[in-house]
């Protein structure tokens, strides 16, 4: 992580909402619900799918943890309504996780009901380290209730998936795989960017030998041609990939072009801004990335 990284995060609560809204702008939907509607029609015009996120994840009240529940149910309706390709991505913090499991895990199952009853899938984003134990315990609640149309996410940079992938094996579990956003503690970590990396093809190797159907979730060029390596020989139906918003956009096209499943992750909702403003002090290094990017758009158009 660079000085410049570090510089460009600790900057961002002083700079200006507008300019925050700026930098952030391609990687979100909007603020309303219509956003969302009109980006994931927009992409699967584009041969490609969506899974929609409300934004709101730090929440401390019963009644927060109902309104989020209650957007993704609009959500639902509006995929329903307007024939969208689309599933839902919800981060169990923002069902009350952090303060009532019970609550969060009636309200997620109830969002994988309704999803089920019009044949979509619910995935359960994956948080910092000290949310993995609860979010696969409601997974698995949730599974042997014989709900199958839900997913969980893993991380790669954490050094207990290659197990939890174990545990859950007989689950033949729908993952998404991610490197992870999180930064946590070399203890419990890779750190190292190639460890990182190897790491995701020995999650994404057991994944399959598993039977998973895997979402590989990554921008990363190296582990996109290491991953179309593994998965060529699979039916369209049994892997995808994703990708993030504004992200890539060209590859995520390639791929497409290529025959090869696709699902953008659409994140919408009022808190735009708390969001954007946490995901780039989480990970310096994609402010930085960003800050490159949004310099190099303006040099590009000057
Ligand atoms: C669909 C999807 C869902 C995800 N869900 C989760 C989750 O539930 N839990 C979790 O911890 N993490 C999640 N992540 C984030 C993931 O863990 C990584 O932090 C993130 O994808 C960056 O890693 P990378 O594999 O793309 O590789 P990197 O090496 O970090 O990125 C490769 C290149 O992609 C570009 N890039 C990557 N991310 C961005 C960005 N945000 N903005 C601009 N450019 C970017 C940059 O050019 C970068 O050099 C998700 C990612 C995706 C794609």
């Amino acid at each position: 992580m660079s000085l410049f990284d570090r510089a460009v995060a600790s900057a961002l609560p002083v700079v200006p909402r507008s300019v925050v809204r700026r930098i952030s702008a391609p990687y979100i939907a909007g603020a309303t619900l219509d956003d969302a509607r009109r980006t994931v029609a927009t992409l699967n015009a584009a041969g490609k799918t969506a899974t929609v996120d409300v934004l709101g994840e730090e929440i401390h009240t019963e009644d927060e943890a109902h309104a989020i529940a209650s957007m993704y149910g609009d959500v639902l309706a509006a995929i329903e309504g307007d024939r969208l390709d689309a599933n839902i991505s919800v981060k169990l913090t923002g069902l009350g996780l952090k303060f009532d499991l019970g609550l969060c895990r009636s309200l997620v199952e109830e969002l994988v009901r309704a999803a089920g009853e019009q044949g979509a899938r619910v995935r359960i984003d994956m948080e910092d380290a000290t949310c993995v134990d609860d979010t696969l315990a409601i997974y698995r609640d949730l599974r042997a209730e014989g709900l199958d149309n839900v997913g969980i996410v893993l991380q790669a940079h954490l050094k207990r998936t290659l197990n939890d992938i174990d545990d859950l094996r007989e689950l033949r579990p729908s993952v998404r795989l991610c490197k992870g956003i999180y930064v946590e503690p070399r203890a419990i970590a890779f750190h190292d960017f190639d460890v990182v990396r190897r790491s995701y093809v020995s999650c994404l190797e057991a994944l399959l030998d598993c039977g998973s159907r895997v979402a590989i979730a990554t921008h990363d060029e190296h582990l996109l041609v290491e991953s179309l390596a593994r998965v060529e020989a699979l039916p369209a139906d049994g892997y995808e990939f994703q990708m993030l918003l504004g992200v890539r956009e060209g590859r995520a096209t390639e791929l497409v072009a290529a025959g090869h499943p696709v699902r953008v992750y659409v994140p919408f909702g009022r808190q735009w801004y708390e969001y954007s403003l946490r995901r780039l002090q989480e990970n310096p290094r994609m402010a930085g990335v960003i800050a490159r990017a949004t310099v190099g758009r303006a040099v590009g158009r000057s």
